[in-house]
């Protein structure tokens, strides 16, 4: 297993600027990644999010360190406003679905698990539900009550952002001087203020309701967060990631409540923050309607890791268009790294898809991608250099197929296509007989495309298959195919 000594520069959105990474323990990272609000499908721009998660902690734990990496599970107290206003997201899915609110939870998770799951995304080291944890956010609430933090007013119990210098250093905005957007609560000493725990509110028929010291009620929003990532990484952690929508409130908040609590700034030192997928010029946002899941993107024939592939294309921190004729490219340019691979494994032979490693006696040449490609992801995660590489590498007709493959598998640890699955199903039975299969449906689709006269299609099939060293023929009935007769892989565009 190749490990290395590198550095991982990371954007830092407190303090806004890039910074070397150090853990707070040696050789362990503890990362916490907000989780889905389970009310819904996740849509395609939520799903961005957990592949820059595992992007991270997939760097990390390549480069030898040590992961845990805690995701909660929100299936209490999220309103469709982060600011305490608008309806209560699982409460309103569960009456318009004639449903119990536990029974939605439950369902959206699973989806949402199956969906991490075929985009190959890594499960988290613990996974939390909030529910699970309302004696947590109870035991901390009472923390930052005794450090006087707080006030009850019209019966529910709010965090008082006046009481706390440093508010708003995270988005760098003067939280105080900024008005709320909509109707302010009343109750409110300043609009920034937020419920730590609700026991009045227009919900009185809430579903779920505990006792509490200030009443029979049920929490805020963001004290699930800081009470969860506590409780599994401790009071002081390294890196907690998200959307940039957290910025101004969820994470602010979490950041006053956690360090009212404990007393200890920071807590936490990395702030790793995706921007968003956008469609149309728009944020694709699941409380809107009309999004996309990845369901619907594997109806319109696109496998997951397509959609991975798309993902990885650009860089986290800069918003991402989604568009089909864009994911169709993706689509081709999967299709053509995983013919590539194939061929490499042919080539190779079996006995080198066990070996597995290209920690050792590698060439300079295969060498020269592999430490290009671990500059670029500790660049900052850069995803889109990083799967350059990976293509100067299996393109390269110098670099020896064993090698080149070793080399495609390491990187694919944390670019997570399943190239190693690829290969070996390449080999199964030692022989081309799956990649054979694979021609033969290239070629039926490409014959379809020709029918509804997608020429554009068509030839871009032909090309895929030129690029492996397939030549078409097409005759009266039917196409015939076979190698070009001393074809090696041709180099680098
Ligand atoms: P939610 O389930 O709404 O709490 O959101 C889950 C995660 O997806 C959060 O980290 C959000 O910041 C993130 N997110 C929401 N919309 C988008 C989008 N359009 N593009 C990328 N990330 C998003
Ligand atoms: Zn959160």
């Amino acid at each position: 297993m190749a490990q290395h000594a590198g550095k991982l520069i990371l954007y830092n959105t407190l303090g806004r600027e890039m910074q070397t990474f150090e853990p707070l323990v040696q050789g362990r990272v503890g990362v916490y990644g907000c989780g889905p609000t389970v009310y819904n499908y996740a849509h395609i721009g939520n799903l961005r999010a957990y592949v820059t998660h595992d992007i991270l902690t997939r760097t990390l734990r390549r480069m030898g360190y040590e992961v845990t990496y805690v995701m909660n599970i929100t299936d209490v107290g999220h309103l469709s406003g982060d600011n305490d206003e608008g309806d209560d997201k699982m409460l309103k899915s569960a009456e318009e679905r004639g449903k119990g609110v536990l029974e939605i939870a439950d369902f959206y998770t699973k989806a949402f698990f199956n969906d991490t799951e075929r985009m190959n995304i890594e499960r988290p080291s613990v996974v939390c539900k909030a529910t699970d944890h309302v004696g947590e956010m109870i035991d901390l609430i009472g923390r930052i009550e005794a450090n006087g933090y707080t006030y009850l007013s019209g019966g529910n119990l709010y965090f008082d952002v006046g009481k706390f210098p440093t508010y708003g250093e995270l988005s760098r905005r003067n939280e105080r001087k900024t008005r709320a957007r909509v109707q302010e609560d009343p109750n409110k000493r300043n609009p920034q203020d937020f419920v730590l725990w609700f026991t009045k509110s227009k919900f009185e028929d809430h579903a779920l309701v505990w006792d509490s010291p200030w009443g029979r009620g049920y929490p805020g929003w963001h004290i699930e967060c800081s009470a969860m990532s506590i409780k599994y990484l401790g009071e002081q952690f390294d890196i907690h990631a998200g959307g940039i929508d957290h910025v101004p409130i969820h994470h602010t908040n979490e950041i006053a409540q956690s360090e009212a609590a404990t007393g200890k700034r920071p807590w936490v030192r990395f702030w790793v923050h995706n921007e968003f997928l956008v469609q149309d010029k728009g944020k694709m946002s699941k409380s809107s309607g009309g999004f996309l899941t990845l369901q619907s993107l594997a109806d319109a024939g696109y496998d997951p890791l397509d959609y991975r592939y798309f993902l990885l294309g650009g860089h986290y921190r800069s918003q991402l268009q989604f568009s089909w004729e864009s994911l169709e490219t993706a689509k081709n340019a999967r299709r053509s790294l995983v013919e590539r691979i194939r061929v490499l494994a042919a080539r190779a032979g079996p006995e080198r898809l066990d070996q597995g490693s290209c920690a050792s006696g590698l060439s300079e040449q295969a060498n020269g991608y592999l430490s290009a490609f671990n500059r670029a992801l500790e660049d900052d995660l850069s995803t889109p250099r990083a799967l350059a590489e990976l293509w100067g590498l299996i393109r390269n007709p110098d670099i020896e197929a064993g090698e080149a493959l070793a080399c495609a598998f390491d990187m694919d640890r944390v670019l997570g296509l399943k190239l190693d699955g690829v290969a070996r199903a390449a080999m199964r039975d030692g022989d081309d007989s799956e990649w054979e299969k694979e021609i033969e449906r290239l070629i039926a689709e490409r014959t379809a495309a020709k029918k509804v006269k997608d020429y554009a299609k068509a030839d871009s099939i032909r090309t895929i298959l030129k690029e492996q060293g397939i030549l078409l023929e097409d005759g009266p009935a039917v196409t015939l195919w076979h190698k070009i007769q001393g074809w090696t892989a041709p180099p680098e565009d």
